[in-house]
């Protein structure tokens, strides 16, 4: 089947036919990471509908929204080698209609962590998200955990206000080294990427420990060990399911997560590990 490239709401309404879709939701420059979203929507439903879409609503305005990369001709061609059924495309005219007022508010759990450094992002996150939902109508969507509270913020979401569809959550994907495949790595220089590995190192050596004390303490050590060229924004601890920090005594999964800024990259990673196991 020949990929499908709708690049509005009518086109999508046609593209979309009546089947079993799973939608997979991108910002584009498409890397293995995607790909593996691709292939798990691609296992779930007869149709994949890839979105590829820089969504301005979650970007603050000191942030990488015109820099962010956009590479959709090749973001094509990823989709055409993965089976992709329908790319959807939309200019950000044609996904906000002018004068439009009403958006989703992330609550609580919108402004902490990833929310307190950037004011605002999640409620344009759920926002878009909740547009493409309606637009695309998949039973299934699937986003990576490397958004880890992205991904709980939408499973919230979902939960909160009765929408009809399966959250998949997909593992992240990385590089040989350790480092989160994405789209902003190819902002790094070799000596960023060098300093980047410092992330990936520390959830290793947090992973490794049994309790919320011990976890901190081997991840916070190799991020000091980095250096000062790592601008670390936050090292968390915290439930997978609000991402309040967890406490002493906490017993079973919790999230490690980190955020920094290497020059004028910010990269986040997490991941999932079990603490005071039985
Ligand atoms: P983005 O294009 O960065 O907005 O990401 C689109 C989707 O891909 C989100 O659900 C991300 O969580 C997911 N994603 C990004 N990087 C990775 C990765 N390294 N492994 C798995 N999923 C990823």
């Amino acid at each position: 089947m020949e990929l499908i490239v709708a690049r509005n709401r009518d086109d999508l309404a046609k593209a979309r036919g009546g089947g079993d879709v799973a939608l997979v939701p991108t910002m584009g420059a498409l890397h293995e990471g995607h790909r593996s979203l691709i292939r798990l929507a691609r296992s779930r439903a007869d149709q994949v509908v890839v979105s590829v879409f820089v969504n301005p609503l979650q970007f603050g305005p000191h942030e990488d929204f015109s820099r962010y990369p956009r590479t959709f001709e090749a973001d094509l061609d990823v989709c055409r080698a993965e089976g992709v059924d329908v790319v959807f495309h939309p200019s950000a005219e044609d996904m906000y209609h002018p004068g439009r007022q009403v958006s989703l508010l992330s609550g609580r759990m919108g402004e902490i962590v990833e929310g307190a450094s950037r004011p605002g992002h999640f409620d344009g996150v759920l926002t878009v998200v909740l547009k493409l939902l309606n637009l695309v109508q998949p039973r299934v969507a699937v986003f990576g955990q490397k958004d880890a509270q992205q991904l709980a913020l939408i499973r919230r979401m979902v939960a909160d206000l009765d929408v009809p569809v399966e959250i998949v959550g997909a593992p992240t994907v990385r590089e040989p080294d350790g480092l989160a495949l994405s789209s902003r790595n190819r902002y790094l220089s070799a000596d960023d990427r060098q300093v980047a590995l410092a992330l990936s190192r520390a959830l290793r050596a947090g992973a490794a420990e049994r309790t919320p004390a011990a976890v901190r303490a081997a991840a916070g050590e190799v991020l000091a060990a980095a250096g000062p060229r790592l601008d670390l924004d936050y090292l968390v601890l915290v439930d997978p399911a609000t991402f309040t920090e967890v406490g002493e005594e906490h017993a079973g999964e919790a999230v490690l997560a980190v955020a920094a800024r290497i020059g004028t990259t910010r990269l986040i990673d997490n991941v999932t590990l079990t603490l005071n196991p039985a």
